[in-house]
């Protein structure tokens, strides 16, 4: 039997949160430096914040004309299509210089107002030292390989979806909630093709340590 997408999403989330209770983590409540609209996501993950969040709660946060004056970085290149294009040789090609980025539209009083259905963009930004005293975030090597191998999972099982930056996406599903397809794709929206996974990017000194993650990753997302 096949799994619903959307319950998968939530397991891939629920096994990251596993795997970060033992980390070593200055992230606390209230401490939101890193929410900016820098958030990128997918469109499974975005339909899942649209099936608990209601359609008023998203419009009043994103609307149109405030939202395109956000500054924000929008990825030309999915992370799977990013690791295919290094693993191929050619250029990736995706950088933007200078992008600025400003305040999330979901963070209120210093709290997330979507904090149960965040997307892997904000759960994966963790930092060992305080960001706000310091001026940058400190991951170690194999935390930012757990990050990567979980998004070209979650790209992977939304292959035939798009990725954006999270005020796109949910402005795209928000538009168009019928039909999406790959057709739909629009470079209005600053929108991008998701792919499945050319090859997973673990540096060989790591994969031991990462064989069980794949596993479990690989056992969630059979069944789709
Ligand atoms: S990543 Fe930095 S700003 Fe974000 S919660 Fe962790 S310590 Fe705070
Ligand atoms: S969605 Fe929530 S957790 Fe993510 S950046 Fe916005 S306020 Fe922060």
């Amino acid at each position: 039997m096949k799994n619903n997408p959307l319950d998968t999403v939530k397991e891939i989330y629920r096994l990251y949160d596993a795997q970060l209770k033992t980390a070593d983590m200055a992230c606390r409540k209230y401490c939101a430096d890193c929410c900016t609209t820098n958030v990128t996501m997918t469109r499974l993950e975005g339909l899942l914040i649209t099936d608990v969040v209601s359609e008023k709660q998203i419009s009043d946060r994103l609307s149109k004309k405030a939202c395109d004056a956000l500054p924000r970085y929008q990825p030309r290149l999915s992370t799977n299509t990013y690791i295919e294009r290094c693993r191929s040789g050619e250029d990736p090609d995706d950088d933007q210089p200078g992008a600025k980025s400003g305040i999330c539209p979901f963070l209120e009083s210093g709290a997330c107002t979507i904090y149960p259905v965040r997307p892997f963009g904000c759960r994966c930004m963790i930092s060992k030292i305080k960001c706000s005293q310091n001026g940058y975030a400190e991951i170690d090597e194999v935390t930012l390989t757990i990050n990567t191998v979980f998004l070209q999972f979650i790209e992977h099982i939304d292959q035939k979806g798009f990725s954006g930056n999270m005020i796109d996406v949910l402005t795209f599903l928000s538009a168009k909630p019928d039909d999406i397809s790959p057709d739909d794709i629009s470079n209005d929206y600053r929108i991008i093709s998701n792919r499945p996974i050319p090859v997973l990017m673990v540096p060989p000194d790591q994969q031991r340590e990462m064989q069980d993650i794949i596993t479990s990753l690989a056992r969630l997302t059979e069944r789709l």
